[in-house]
């Protein structure tokens, strides 16, 4: 009889297109079957073998106050039990934006979806229609969900598949999405001397996540606020990642730019779907009905789904969390760079906040170019040793990954050992 994970993957492959219902999940980067899973608690993860993982994926971000919290399961618990869905208002989607609108800078007034794509998706379509223009610029490397005009140069899922665009987006949609370099402000400057009256808005990760994780250039990010203030362009951050991440208020609170409308999913819905688009009163009353941007959604603010996230924020706001958060990811990236070290392979690695990046290169790379030029075939023999010893990483070398208030001592403690021989494995 076959082992449980590759019955499952052959069953999965006969019915699901690789197996997977998002791209990344079928492992072709790097190789193998990947688990089927059946449970989660905290910092870990159980397959369909009983095989336990410490988990640095935390569902691609969502879960940083670690699996199956108990505050978060009974808060769901009891919201399944009053209503699954009523598609109309609910107190829950009240308190979530005013909880929205209170930490995180910008947000004046929030509109509640169901997926980081349509957020990004409508903060384009605001921004067109508020401004009356079309063009919209992006970074390479940076993903803002699978809409068509942002799925241009669009980092990790696409990165690892060698194609960076996607077949059925027409030429027309794309031709109104400049991609330009990401920390390079000279380029943005250049392109808004040229074109800065048809320039809609930019759209950015303020800390990108989905090319691994590259820290803004310092300036990089006022430059874009700055270009932007002086064109009548509108400023998009996209922190579907940061939010809650990068800082309780997201990488506008940390790096303290303003920007008129931002993105946010992942964190706030604690593990269900729950997404938002927020930001500057004018821009917002834009939307429909209180103005003529469409958009709509069955599901949006579903009240399960807020349940788990009111109940996710909560436990992100007390105090010393974030502290606790960042503190453990320090000590990961510190702990996995000196194994590497003495196994005497060309590695770096660093964190802000939850999120950390793992390089096989000398020092953390700045720009797409230089995420490019990182030891791919090395990342996947580690990954591979490590997934066999217990420890549950991307499986891919450019995504970034994440830690929650749940993993502690002992389970960084395991990761490094763990990665002392997969680095020796991997050289
Ligand atoms: C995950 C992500 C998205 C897309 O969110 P989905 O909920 O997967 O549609 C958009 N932007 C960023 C920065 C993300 O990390």
């Amino acid at each position: 009889m076959k082992p449980r994970n590759e019955e499952l993957f052959a069953r999965a492959q006969a019915r699901i297109p690789a197996g997977v219902n998002s791209p990344v999940r079928a492992f072709r980067a790097v190789g193998g079957t990947p688990p089927f899973f059946e449970r989660a608690s905290g910092a870990h993860l159980w397959d369909a073998e009983g095989r336990r993982y410490i988990d640095y994926v935390c569902s691609w971000g969502p879960m940083v106050a670690g699996h199956t919290h108990p505050a978060v399961v009974e808060a769901v618990q009891a919201a399944a039990a009053r209503a699954l869905s009523f598609g109309a208002p609910t107190e829950a989607e009240v308190q979530m934006a005013e909880t929205l609108c209170r930490l995180v800078p910008s947000l004046e007034l929030v509109r509640l979806l169901s997926s980081g794509t349509e957020a990004a998706m409508t903060a384009i379509r605001l921004a067109r229609g508020f401004t009356g223009r079309s063009v919209i610029v992006k970074f390479e490397g940076c993903y803002h969900g699978h809409a068509d005009s942002l799925l241009v140069k669009a980092g990790s899922g696409a990165l690892t598949f060698g194609h960076p665009s996607s077949a059925g987006v027409p030429a027309e949609t794309a031709a109104h999405t400049v991609v330009l370099d990401y920390n390079d402000a000279r380029q943005v400057a250049a392109l808004f001397d040229a074109r800065g009256a048809e320039i809609a808005g930019v759209i950015v990760e303020p800390v990108a996540g989905n090319m691994n994780l590259v820290l803004p250039a310092p300036g990089f990010l006022e430059a874009l606020r700055e270009q932007c203030t002086r064109q009548g362009a509108v400023l998009i951050f996209d922190e579907v990642m940061t939010g809650f991440r990068v800082a309780t208020g997201g990488a506008q609170a940390r790096f303290g730019i303003r920007p008129d409308l931002t993105t946010l999913g992942k964190v706030i819905g604690g593990g269900l779907p729950v997404a938002a688009v927020g930001g500057r009163r004018d821009i917002m009353q834009k939307i429909a009905p209180l103005g003529p941007v469409y958009q709509a959604g069955t599901l949006s603010g579903n009240p399960v789904a807020l349940a788990a996230g009111l109940a996710t924020l909560e436990l992100v706001e007390a105090p010393g969390f974030q502290e606790r958060v960042a503190a453990t990811a320090r000590s990961l990236c510190e702990g996995l760079a000196a194994e590497a070290k003495r196994a005497g392979i060309a590695f770096s690695s660093q964190s802000i906040g939850s999120m950390f990046g793992l390089y096989f290169r000398e020092v953390p790379p700045t720009s797409f170019a230089e995420v490019m030029q990182c030891d791919a075939p090395r990342f996947n023999r580690f990954f591979a040793a490590m997934l066999a010893r217990g420890v549950y990483l991307a499986p891919s070398a450019y995504e970034a990954g994440f830690v929650s208030f749940a993993h502690d001592a002992a389970d960084i403690e395991q990761t490094l050992r763990a990665a002392r021989e997969s680095f020796a494995l991997a050289a």
